[in-house]
């Protein structure tokens, strides 16, 4: 069976995606026995202008002059995957669609230098149709391999979870951040990632974005009552990976 040809391309993000499967050793080698790397920016310098199988998309699209290079990578891809935040939802860089000043505050002086200039940050699917999402910042690299594999046997339904990670942190038997006097977006966060963070002490931020009608309004009230959070931090909370589809400022 011939191996399929795949291409990484990365847009507005901190290719910490593409990174997270360079370190993920084994298993990625292993999937070379059945996929063949013809661009991926992080681990090899050539580049391809042929047709290829598929397109892993990672960044957000968040200067218009991308458009046509995303839509040259759709015509010449059978497969488009926006995998990581960044290209799923507009991820931590759509915080800024939210504020006015970010640019004078990252950028200082340097703010109005041309190449700096930027339209909102949004999912690549506003540019180019995606045919499958991989979500999380980073992704999941064992999920990443799933996806995958599955492509390769000519899958045409990706699964991605809709129940709240709760349910997978509990599989593990985590203790509650609450119980420990913290805060956690566990409860209308996307699982998938089998809730590494409160496994680890830390609270879930839904990097994976929000399970499907998500009450964020009742998730800020637990969030300052008993998380202790202020009230602007747990509105920033619940859309620090999900700016795009809360549109209260
Ligand atoms: S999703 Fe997160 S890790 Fe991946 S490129 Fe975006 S910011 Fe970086
Ligand atoms: S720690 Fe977070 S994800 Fe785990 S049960 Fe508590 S609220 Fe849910
Ligand atoms: S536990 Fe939450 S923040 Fe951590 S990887 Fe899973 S979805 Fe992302």
């Amino acid at each position: 069976m011939a191996k399929v040809k795949c291409a990484w391309f990365d847009f507005t993000s901190c290719e910490g995606c593409q990174i997270e499967l360079t370190n993920f050793g084994e298993p990625f080698v292993e999937l070379l026995e059945h996929v063949e790397p013809v661009e991926f920016r992080e681990a090899m310098s050539e580049k391809t202008e042929e047709q290829i199988d598929v397109a892993f998309i990672e960044g957000s699209f968040s200067r218009e002059a991308d458009r046509r290079r995303l839509e040259q990578i759709r015509a010449r891809a059978s497969i488009v995957v926006a995998y990581g935040a960044c290209a799923v939802s507009g991820g931590v860089n759509a915080m800024k669609n939210h504020t006015s000043d970010y640019a004078e505050e990252v950028y200082g002086e340097d703010a109005k230098r041309p190449h700096l200039a930027s339209q909102k940050a949004l999912p690549i699917a506003e540019a180019i149709k995606v045919d499958f999402i991989i979500p999380g910042c980073p992704i999941d690299k064992a999920e990443f391999v799933r996806v995958v594999e599955q492509l390769v046997h000519g899958t045409t339904k990706v699964y991605v979870p809709s129940y709240p990670v709760c349910v997978e942190c509990k599989r593990r038997e985590t203790l509650c951040r609450y119980d420990d006097n913290d805060h956690c977006l566990g409860p209308i966060a996307r699982a998938g990632c089998d809730a590494p963070c409160p496994a680890d002490g830390i609270p879930c931020e839904a990097c994976r974005g929000m399970i499907d009608n998500p009450n964020e309004a009742a998730m800020e009230k637990v969030l300052v009552e008993n998380g202790k959070l202020p009230e602007r931090w747990a509105k920033d909370k619940t859309r620090m990976f999900t700016a795009n589809h809360r549109g209260d400022a």
